[in-house]
């Protein structure tokens, strides 16, 4: 997705996009996600003086693998968007992005905001009960007889040191 400043300027400075934007590399980038929708990202470019202010929402759907159970499931996902850029390199900072011949590229930025929205531990709900541990049947849908009680490896330290103290 692009901003030309050009575009801005015929709209008397303030300009309104929507667009489909699509992210094929970012489910691989992250192993918890099997795939992103199409963005739908809508914006409002304003020039001011040299500086275009860009602000928006992007609006997505991700199929997450939950990370207790590893079924999938879909969530629907809404981030918002503030950029600025300036078309002289010399007003470049780390808040304000270049546009070099008045060409924003928002995409990397978009990129950028879904990264952080992305969800790095997803449960498919707040209750799953997620694999069992020793023989591996999905909880939610079945009981198993397994004994599962697990000792904290750190406690188990601590019983160890506990035991030696009665020995001596
Ligand atoms: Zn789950
Ligand atoms: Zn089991």
């Amino acid at each position: 997705m692009i901003i030309d400043y050009r575009d801005v300027r015929k709209h008397d400075g303030v300009l309104a996009k929507h667009e489909q934007v699509l992210v094929p590399e970012v489910a691989k980038t992250h192993t918890q996600v099997e795939n992103v929708s199409p963005l739908d990202v809508r914006v409002n470019a304003q020039l001011v003086n040299h500086l275009c202010k860009v602000e928006g929402t992007v609006k997505y759907s991700v199929t997450y693998l939950c990370t207790r159970c590893l079924e999938s499931f879909v969530a629907h996902q809404e981030t918002e968007l503030f950029e600025e850029f300036t078309e002289d390199k010399n007003q470049v900072t780390e808040e304000v992005h270049h546009a070099p011949d008045g060409i924003a590229v928002l995409d990397p930025w978009i990129e950028q905001s879904l990264n952080l929205d992305l969800e790095f531990f997803p449960v498919c709900r707040s209750d799953c009960r997620g694999l069992c541990p020793v023989c591996g049947i999905n909880r939610n849908e079945h009981e198993c007889n397994c004994d599962v009680r697990t000792v904290d490896p750190r406690l188990g330290v601590l019983s160890d040191l506990l035991s030696t103290d009665e020995s001596e």
